[in-house]
């Protein structure tokens, strides 16, 4: 058996070694190593795959966020709802850019953020909300829509995790993750489903105006050479990172179809195990679809219920696979974005789910064989 791996990004190149090394020697031979042709290629490529009128590079996902909050001119002081059970760059920026993080619960079964406790954060100050589409699908964007609308508040989607995924709106339509805000932002953080060789990530809108006031802030505030109209910030992707994109782009449906493939090989290998919750797809999925991409895995995150979590880490560890707990602590709960506004009972679906979730193995190169000794160590271990 192949070692197993959390992701196995060796394996996947040595698949599209040749056009990966191509496109990156093009870009050695021009020595247009920032904002070169392959950057501009890769963006009129993920606008046309994403079907968004805008896709603005930029030096990675965290980046992004931030960019995307300060073209929105969000002001010192303004609320920002966000997941608690997310990754910490989504609220770091908005501490960093001064606005206030307002933390909420998330759902059980899907893991994104609760509607309801968006509802009952909402303030008069509030400005803007960021679903975080975590794990590889995406947030309830149609509730969410709404209420921005009816509050007259900003959606900035953080699609670090969802890139491929499709959403579908109750009335059949569809839209990509990442171009139903209005801003999003995405990383190409090499473990991500559509990952360079280094830092990368991008924003996406359908805002013109927004478009070009973002185009500026990523380069230094400028809209004309050496006119500084804005503060802006340095945030660029570099040619060699976009060379790498535009030649993985075409395979990100194939990769995000290899991890729904394993995660349905998965879900059939637990099925009947009472003490693990496999994870729900939602968006009007009820299952992980053959024919959408309603949920595209970038991670796929167990339940453990009754089961010692941390000793089944250790386990699976000893027996070579490694796993992920994604996230053990919830924000609310770190040193830096704790508050005492917070109460403890707003929280409880996250405080629990830090307790029981385990991420498994999930890439584009898992074969049978791993998952079978991935899922049967899993199940001896607990009926064990
Ligand atoms: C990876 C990730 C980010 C940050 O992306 P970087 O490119 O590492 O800066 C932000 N939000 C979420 C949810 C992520 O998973």
């Amino acid at each position: 058996m192949k070692k197993i791996q959390m992701v196995d990004l060796k394996g996947q190149y040595d698949n599209i070694k040749e056009v990966v090394n191509t496109s990156i020697q093009e870009v050695l031979e021009t020595t247009s190593y920032i904002n070169g042709p392959k950057v501009h290629q890769f963006q009129k490529n993920l606008e046309q795959y994403l079907g968004v009128k805008h896709v603005i590079p930029c030096a990675n996902g965290t980046d992004a966020l931030q960019i995307a909050m300060m073209g929105l001119g969000l002001k010192p002081g303004d609320e920002v709802i966000t997941a608690d059970f997310t990754f910490a760059a989504t609220v770091e920026v908005i501490a960093l850019l001064q606005l206030t993080p307002v933390l909420v619960d998330v759902n059980e079964d899907d893991f994104n953020i609760n509607i309801e406790a968006i509802k009952k954060a909402i303030t008069p100050k509030t400005k803007a909300i960021v679903p975080v589409h975590l794990f590889g699908q995406c947030a309830n964007m149609e509730a969410i829509m709404e209420i921005a609308k009816e509050y007259g508040l900003y959606v900035i989607e953080d699609n670090a995790q969802a890139i491929g995924a499709t959403y579908t709106f109750k009335n059949g339509s569809k839209a990509q993750a990442g171009t139903i805000g209005h801003v999003a932002s995405t990383s190409f953080f090499p473990s991500k489903n559509l990952g360079c060789y280094g830092d990368g990530g991008a924003i996406f809108t359908n805002d013109d105006a927004l478009a070009h006031t973002i185009r500026g802030i990523v380069n230094h505030g400028m809209y004309e050479r050496y006119h500084h109209d804005v503060v802006g910030v340095n945030s660029r992707l570099d040619s060699i990172q976009a060379a790498v994109l535009d030649a993985k782009l075409p395979n990100l449906n194939d990769y995000n179809k290899a991890r729904q493939i394993a995660a349905q090989k998965y879900n059939k290998a637990f099925e009947g195990v009472t003490k693990i919750v496999t994870p729900k797809v939602s968006n009007g999925c009820e299952t992980i679809c053959d024919t959408c991409d309603c949920h595209v895995f970038h991670q796929y995150t167990l339940r453990v219920l009754g089961v010692d979590r941390d000793a089944l880490v250790k386990h699976l560890n000893e027996n070579g696979i490694p796993c992920g707990v994604y996230y053990p602590i919830p924000l609310h709960k770190q040193k830096a974005y704790a508050d005492s506004r917070y109460k403890e009972a707003d929280f409880a679906v996250t405080n629990q789910l830090v307790k029981d979730v385990i991420s498994l193995p999930m890439h584009t190169e898992l074969d049978d064989e791993q998952i079978e000794f991935i899922t049967s160590t899993i199940k001896n271990f607990i009926n064990g």
